[in-house]
């Protein structure tokens, strides 16, 4: 058992923990990080995906905003533009190794298995079994563990329905069936990638029509920037409120808020990979699904459309891009006494000015926070208010 109480820990090593941890370096107070840095994005992204987040939107934050993407990509010779230029995943990923290794040296490779109360105020558990306590925690775990499958598809084993999130790794897949669920960035990106490595793959969505991004215009005149500013979160008005005012949006009601997450920056696939999937692959829009059941070696959807009625296909493998749905109970590794002491909205945490928890010293940061912050914290673009909202609120309490 490690005696000396840590003044504040971290769970989680993507955009929002590392941002974090290397604005508390500056403050002196002792520090543990926890996580396999950028894991969700190398092990849950499919490979050869393009981030959605222009170059100018895809940094992680040190206090002196220094190295973002566009200095990274500059070191390395690699192709990098703000606007219009999309980032390969692999690029990304390697930038956050990179910024790890340089902001944030002590981070431990360890996964945590469980935070309860403590003594010290937290008790935490490594997957290798050590115990350590901490004054504060700081939940920055991300999106993984509310991978969202429809629920007449959530009794079919993982052979034959797995969720997108699954998969890095397409390889598998050549010269199979693969039926891939949703509208959205990660179900348009999946079936464009499953075709490149020789999959037949349908689509299968609810919507009546795929809503790509525009492609970005640039320069822009002073009236398009007028009447809709560009943002980190792409160009309107709205979207420009929801980056420069979160703060603004968490003093708004909560049926607002809950509302604006919900609507706004929908799950639209990027403008570049629409050439990839239109014309080369089936889509059956408007369609719900009646039924999934396996028979023989196949996995048997029947789905309805309006004016078509219902259609029936074999596959041998369906992914639900159905998204991630926020809810503290799915949270593996929070111990239940301490989940049952945290205030929710609708399974989400309710969190203050300041991003804690009604568990004094618990803080929630990523897409758990958006409901409270707007939909900024469901993108990396979001980690710099976070990091530098709780790094002031830690260095002061
Ligand atoms: C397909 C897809 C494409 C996306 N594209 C974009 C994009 O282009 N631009 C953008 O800004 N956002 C994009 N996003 C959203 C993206 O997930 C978030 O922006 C980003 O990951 C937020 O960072 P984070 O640090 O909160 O979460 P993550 O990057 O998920 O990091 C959380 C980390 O915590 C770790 N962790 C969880 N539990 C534990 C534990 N018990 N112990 C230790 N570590 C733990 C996880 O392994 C994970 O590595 C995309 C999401 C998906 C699914």
């Amino acid at each position: 058992m490690n005696r000396t109480p840590t003044d504040t820990i971290i769970i989680g090593a993507g955009p929002y923990g590392l941002s974090l941890a290397a604005h508390l370096r500056a403050t002196g107070r002792s520090l543990r990080i926890f996580g396999a840095p950028m894991h969700f994005w190398s092990n849950h992204m499919p490979r050869g995906m393009c981030l959605k987040s222009e170059g100018f939107a895809s940094d992680l934050f040190d206090p002196d905003n220094a190295f973002t993407l566009k200095a990274y990509c500059g070191e390395n010779g690699i192709a990098y533009r703000d606007i219009g230029l999309p980032v390969p995943l692999d690029t990304f990923i390697a930038y956050g190794l990179e910024f790890q290794r340089r902001y944030v040296p002590e981070l431990e490779d360890l996964q945590i298995r469980s935070l309860a109360r403590g003594a010290a105020g937290f008790e935490l558990q490594t997957k290798t079994g050590e115990t350590v306590e901490a004054r504060r925690v700081v939940v920055a775990a991300g999106i993984m563990n509310f991978a969202y499958v429809p629920p007449l598809l959530a009794d079919l084993s993982e052979r034959w329905v797995s969720h997108s999130c699954r998969h890095s790794d397409l390889s598998g897949f050549r010269g199979r069936s693969v039926a891939v669920l949703g509208a959205g960035a990660s179900a348009i990106d999946m079936a464009a990638l499953l075709l490149d490595v020789g999959a037949k793959v349908q689509l299968l969505a609810r919507r009546s029509a795929i809503d790509f991004h525009n492609a970005p215009v640039e320069p822009r005149s002073r009236f398009q920037s007028l009447k809709a500013p560009r943002s980190g979160l792409g160009t309107g008005w709205r979207s420009r409120l929801c980056t420069d005012a979160p703060l603004l949006f968490h003093a708004m009601p909560q049926s607002f808020r809950f509302r604006v997450v919900e609507r706004h920056l929908g799950p639209a696939p990027g403008w570049f990979v629409r050439d990839a999937v239109v014309g080369r692959l089936p889509m059956h829009l408007s369609a719900t699904i009646v039924s999934a059941r396996v028979v023989g070696e196949r996995v048997r959807l029947v789905f309805s459309q309006p004016n078509v009625g219902e259609t029936q296909i074999d596959v041998d493998h369906v992914i639900a891009a159905t998204g991630y749905r926020v809810d503290l109970a799915r949270i593996p590794f929070i111990e239940q006494g301490l989940k049952s002491q945290l205030n929710n909205a609708e399974g989400t945490p309710v969190l203050s000015r300041h991003f804690e928890s009604s568990v004094r010293d618990l803080y929630f940061i990523g897409a758990a926070a958006a409901n409270s912050f707007g939909p900024l914290l469901r993108f990396a673009y979001g980690a710099k208010f976070a990091a530098q909202r709780v790094a002031s609120r830690l260095a002061n309490s």
